[in-house]
């Protein structure tokens, strides 16, 4: 399996790595770590670069599977056994933190003003959308909503990282709007992101070490999506 660096140290921007496998039908290339993420929970893969020598490839694709991660290079691929350099987008992939972490921020908003757990998600740099269950919404909510979300993103909250034996995390009250109860049961550990004091969650995606890192948000719109369930999109300003 790859050792996934991104998952305890988020701000590692390169890694040494070997190739372990070659998959020359796919072009793509399983390494033994890497700091690339490899998408999932709404936080898209990261691109970037391996670099060989004088050589440098660049990586289009990144996923995982039961073998590790793997990453889709353009031009040749290097055998088995071959060391080199990787290279994330930073200035991509440090907007997706600011952005993944503003959206567990609004989700901790929104569970104290609602009670509303999140239902969906999805995130580009700098844009993130969240669906709620919101049986009662009014439209005069969403301007107090931004205020308390970015008046919280001003505090300098931490975000910490952690990894629960399963049966813990299972019997956390606090993860339960989360939906522990739906990882897959072969999971033995739970790795959980906390926003101290606002919000808690089990999560495998890359975040900033404290809010003001995210710096404001700007709400650009609230969309209905069915009766009790309302959409928000918002820019990191
Ligand atoms: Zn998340």
């Amino acid at each position: 399996m790859t050792k996934r660096i991104y998952s305890a140290d988020a701000y590692a921007k390169t890694m040494d790595a070997v190739v372990v496998e070659a998959d020359r039908d796919d072009g793509r290339l399983l390494l033994d770590q890497t700091v690339f993420y490899p998408g999932g929970g709404g936080q898209p893969h990261d691109i970037g670069d391996l670099v060989i020598g004088d050589d440098r490839l660049g990586v289009t694709r990144v996923a995982q599977d039961t073998k590790g991660v793997w990453h889709w290079v353009e031009g040749g691929l290097p055998g088995a056994g071959t060391a080199l350099v990787g290279e994330v987008d930073w200035d991509r992939r440090y907007e997706l933190m600011r952005t993944h972490t503003a959206m567990h921020a609004m989700c901790g908003v929104m569970w104290h003003r609602f009670h509303s757990p999140v239902t969906g998600g999805n995130m580009k740099p700098g844009e993130g959308r969240l669906d709620f269950e919101v049986p009662d919404w009014d439209p005069d909510d969403r301007q107090p909503i931004e205020d308390e979300l970015n008046r919280q993103l001003a505090l300098g909250r931490d975000v910490e990282v952690s990894f629960l034996p399963r049966a813990k995390a299972d019997a956390d009250p606090s993860l339960i709007r989360t939906k522990v109860n739906l990882l897959p049961p072969s999971l033995t550990e739970v790795r959980v992101i906390d926003i101290v004091g606002l919000d808690r969650q089990a999560d495998g995606g890359t975040h900033v070490g404290s809010t003001t890192e995210v710096g404001r948000i700007r709400i650009t719109k609230t969309e209905s999506k069915g009766r009790g369930f309302r959409r928000i999109r918002f820019d990191v300003v």
